[in-house]
C-alpha cells in the first residue's frame, strides 16, 4: 500500500495507475476509521480497480469552539486498517500541504448548505465543499464514495459536482449501524457509557417516523411531533433539529411525498450527533 503525504506523490501514483488502464475509486475521510469507512472502501473496491483513501482532518470545516483540536488522529491504526482492507493508496497530507497559503477561493453551494446542520454549523459546508473540490482535483478519481450518514454532505457534494461539471461519479453508501441501531461515528467515542446507551434514542425516533409513514401518515408536523416525543424520553438529549425535507433539494416538506429525508441532530453532553433515514413515499 502506497502512503502519500504530498500532492505530488499521490498525483504520480494515480497517473501511473490510470496509465495502466485501471479505474480509481476514492474514499475521502477524516481518519479515526471504523466499520462505516470500511464499508465505503468495500464498495469502492467492488466498483473500481484501485482504491484511494484520504485521511485529512480538514480545519476549514470546523467552526470556532468545535472539536478540531480534540478530533481523534490515530494514523498508524488507520493505516493498518486500510492495509487490511486492501486499500491501494492512502493520501494523508498535512494542513500546510493542503492549505499552503491563505485560502482565498471557496466553494459555496447555496441553498443546499443552508438548512439542517447548516444553521448550526455556519461555514461547515463551505469547508466541506472546498476540501472535496481540492481532493477531487488532486486525486482525479473516477468515482468518490460517501456515506448516507452525512446526508446533507451528500446533497452538497452531489450538487457541487453537477453544477461545476466535475468529471467523477458520486456513489452514496448506506449508513452502517451498531447492533443497537446507533449510527457508527468517529465521535461516538466521546460518549460516556450512559450517553452511549441514551444515544439510541435518535434511531428510535427515526424508526418511529418510518412506522408512521408505513401506516399512512403524510403530515410532516405530526410525524416530527411524535419523533420529538420519543427524543424527549432522554432528557439529556438537546435537539437541534428534527426535519422532513426533500432528499435532493433539502427543502422543507409539509407533506411526505417522493424521496424524503428525515433527519435529526442534537447534543448529548458535549457530543454532537446526527442521523437520518431516507424514505421513498408514494406520491399522491
Ligand atoms: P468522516 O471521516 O466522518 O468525514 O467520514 C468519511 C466518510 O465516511 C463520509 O462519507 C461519511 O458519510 C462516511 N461515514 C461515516 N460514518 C458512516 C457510517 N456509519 N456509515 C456509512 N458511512 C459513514
Amino acid at each position: 500500500m502506497q502512503v502519500a503525504k504530498t500532492i505530488a506523490e499521490i498525483r504520480a501514483w494515480v497517473r501511473r495507475t490510470r496509465a495502466a488502464g485501471k479505474t480509481v475509486g476514492f474514499v475521502p475521510t477524516m481518519g479515526a476509521l471504523h466499520v462505516g469507512h470500511v464499508s465505503l472502501v468495500q464498495a469502492a473496491a467492488a466498483q473500481c480497480d484501485c482504491v484511494v483513501v484520504s485521511i485529512f482532518v480538514n480545519p476549514t470545516q470546523f467552526g470556532p469552539g468545535e472539536d478540531f483540536e480534540k478530533y481523534p488522529r490515530p494514523l498508524e491504526k488507520d493505516l493498518a486498517l486500510c492495509e487490511q482492507n486492501g486499500v491501494d493508496a492512502v493520501f494523508a497530507p498535512s494542513s500546510s500541504e493542503m492549505y499552503p497559503r491563505e485560502n482565498l477561493t471557496w466553494v459555496t453551494v447555496q441553498k443546499v448548505s443552508e438548512p439542517l446542520c447548516g444553521r448550526f454549523r455556519p461555514g461547515h459546508f463551505r469547508g466541506v465543499a472546498t476540501v472535496c473540490a481540492k481532493l477531487f482535483n488532486i486525486v482525479g478519481a473516477d468515482r468518490a464514495f460517501f456515506g448516507q450518514k452525512d446526508a446533507q454532505q451528500v446533497a452538497v457534494i452531489q450538487r457541487m459536482v453537477a453544477d461545476l461539471n466535475m468529471p467523477l461519479e458520486i456513489v452514496v453508501c448506506p449508513t452502517v449501524r451498531e447492533p443497537d441501531g446507533l449510527a457508527v461515528s468517529s465521535r461516538n467515542q466521546y460518549l460516556s457509557p450512559q450517553e452511549r446507551r441514551e444515544a439510541t434514542v435518535i434511531c428510535r425516533s427515526l424508526q418511529r417516523s418510518a412506522e408512521l409513514i408505513r401506516t399512512g401518515e403524510k403530515d410532516a408536523a405530526r410525524i416530527t411531533d411524535q419523533m420529538r416525543e420519543v427524543l424527549g424520553q432522554v432528557s439529556a438529549f438537546q435537539v437541534e433539529y428534527v426535519s422532513i425535507v426533500d432528499a435532493a433539494s433539502l427543502e422543507d416538506l409539509p407533506r411526505v411525498q417522493g424521496r424524503v429525508l428525515i433527519a435529526v441532530a442534537g447534543r448529548l453532553g458535549s457530543t454532537r450527533l446526527i442521523d437520518n433515514i431516507v424514505v421513498d413515499a408514494a406520491t399522491k
